[in-house]
């Protein structure tokens, strides 16, 4: 590495620690500034290997980090796609609630994004769902006008390189192995040579925990990946969605249930469910990683967790490995859907903290600890959100680490 040198260093180049390289690139252009990546180009996790919607926010519990930043985030990623031609397109959502119990769910919902301040929600008629969704069955519908589609793995792009040209450097290719605290710096080891640093902001995503031990703190939090599988409707079914269509999701937990998404290239997904995996960054069934599911078993959370979901969590598991049942699921959304209509096509992996006592982390959370900030719980929204998320820990590294603007 040419400077070894530096008073920042971002771990990670997914959406989140790229959005906190930009931001803190423009608020300190004379900072030295340095993102590091251990994978040859930026956004290959959960950044490049998401659903490519830009939420509106209607989930997200008034008053939450997630539900302000939400908010804000997508009218801030709608601007950015147009300030520098990335594609994006608002096609709008439909929920649809397939009972009657689901009813009172699609109105709480209502609520909830009515309080977040979105404007436009409505609950359709049959015949205003035809116009919008005319394959889509179900008993009842809520339309959030405000959803849209991007590329997220082009907005990493730009971000890296709006860092770039403002000052700071991205390096891929290079992974952080240690992390040595010494008096009046602290050494950061990558395989790519050692560098010294003031100040560490960990982004590393499903490894964000580790990097807070491999620094000598010991996180809030444990890191459990969930693995979500997407299928493919195959092109002469595309017709049947035309934008964005979802179930009423049980708001205990933190995945939306499997839906239907229109991408911005124009194909359409189905998914993602949510399968604990068995390696942090496993993409498909077979992967395995005896140190990532020893660490899980090992971490009291994951036991209370189990107990308390185990139910749920054996009916995704079932979903995963019996298309029928997944078909099923999709079929409560739209009844003309066939097996034959979709093929498999890729997945995802969601890191999601767990607390010891077994509760996941519902909101966003970022812990400033000495000279280290740590970014523990961004899961989605998060790539929408990632603009305000980013200006957001730049404005607490600078309270907590007292970075200056000179
Ligand atoms: C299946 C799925 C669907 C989703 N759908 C949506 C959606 O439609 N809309 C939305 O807003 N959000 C969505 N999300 C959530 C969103 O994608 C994530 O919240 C967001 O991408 C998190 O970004 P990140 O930068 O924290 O993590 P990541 O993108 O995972 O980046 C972390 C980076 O850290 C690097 N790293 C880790 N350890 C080290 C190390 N030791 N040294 C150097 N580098 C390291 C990794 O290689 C990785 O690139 C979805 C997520 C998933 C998984």
């Amino acid at each position: 590495m040419p400077d070894q040198r530096c008073d920042v260093v971002v771990i990670g180049g997914g959406i989140v620690g790229l959005s906190v390289a930009m931001h803190l690139s423009r608020a300190f252009p004379k900072l030295r500034l340095r993102l590091v990546e251990k994978e040859e180009s930026v956004g290959q996790h959960q950044s490049g290997h998401n659903s490519g919607v830009i939420h509106s926010g209607i989930y997200y519990k008034p008053g939450s980090l997630k539900a302000r930043l939400c908010v804000e985030g997508a009218a801030a990623m709608c601007a950015f796609c147009r300030e520098y031609g990335l594609p994006y397109q608002i096609c709008g959502k439909v929920i649809v609630a397939t009972c009657e119990e689901e009813i009172p769910r699609l109105h709480s919902l209502l609520e909830r994004g009515r309080a977040n301040g979105l404007a436009g929600l409505k609950l359709l008629t049959r015949e205003e769902l035809r116009e919008i969704e005319p394959h889509c069955g179900g008993i009842a519908w809520l339309f959030v006008p405000g959803t849209g589609i991007t590329d997220y793995a082009k907005v990493c792009e730009k971000y890296a390189a709006l860092i770039t040209a403002q000052g700071g450097s991205v390096h891929t290719s290079t992974e952080v192995q240690g992390i040595v605290h010494r008096p009046r710096e602290t050494v950061i080891e990558t395989t790519r040579g050692s560098f010294s640093t003031r100040y560490i902001i960990n982004c590393a995503g499903l490894h964000s925990d580790r990097v807070s031990r491999m620094a000598g703190t010991t996180p809030a939090v444990e890191i459990v990946p969930f693995r979500g599988e997407y299928y493919d409707l195959i092109p002469e079914r595309r017709h049947l969605v035309h934008g964005l269509i979802y179930p009423v999701p049980d708001l205990r937990f933190p995945f939306l249930g499997v839906h239907f998404t229109r991408r911005i290239g124009g194909d359409v997904d189905a998914g993602p469910n949510a399968v604990l995996a068995l390696k942090r960054e496993g993409y498909r069934k077979t992967d395995f990683s005896l140190r990532d599911v020893s660490e899980t078993f090992a971490y009291p959370g994951f036991w209370k967790m189990a107990a308390k979901y185990w139910r749920s969590g054996g009916a995704e598991f079932y979903r995963s490995i019996r298309k029928s049942a997944f078909v099923k699921a999709l079929q409560k959304l739209m009844p003309e859907l066939r097996n034959s209509d979709l093929v498999p096509n890729g997945s995802g992996v969601r890191a999601q903290a767990l607390r010891p006592d077994g509760s996941l982390v519902d909101d966003f959370q970022f812990e400033c600890t000495g000279n280290m900030l740590h970014v523990w719980n961004v899961p989605s929204p998060a790539a929408t959100a990632s603009l305000p998320i980013g200006r957001e820990i730049v404005q607490m590294a600078q309270q907590g680490f007292g970075l200056e603007r000179s």
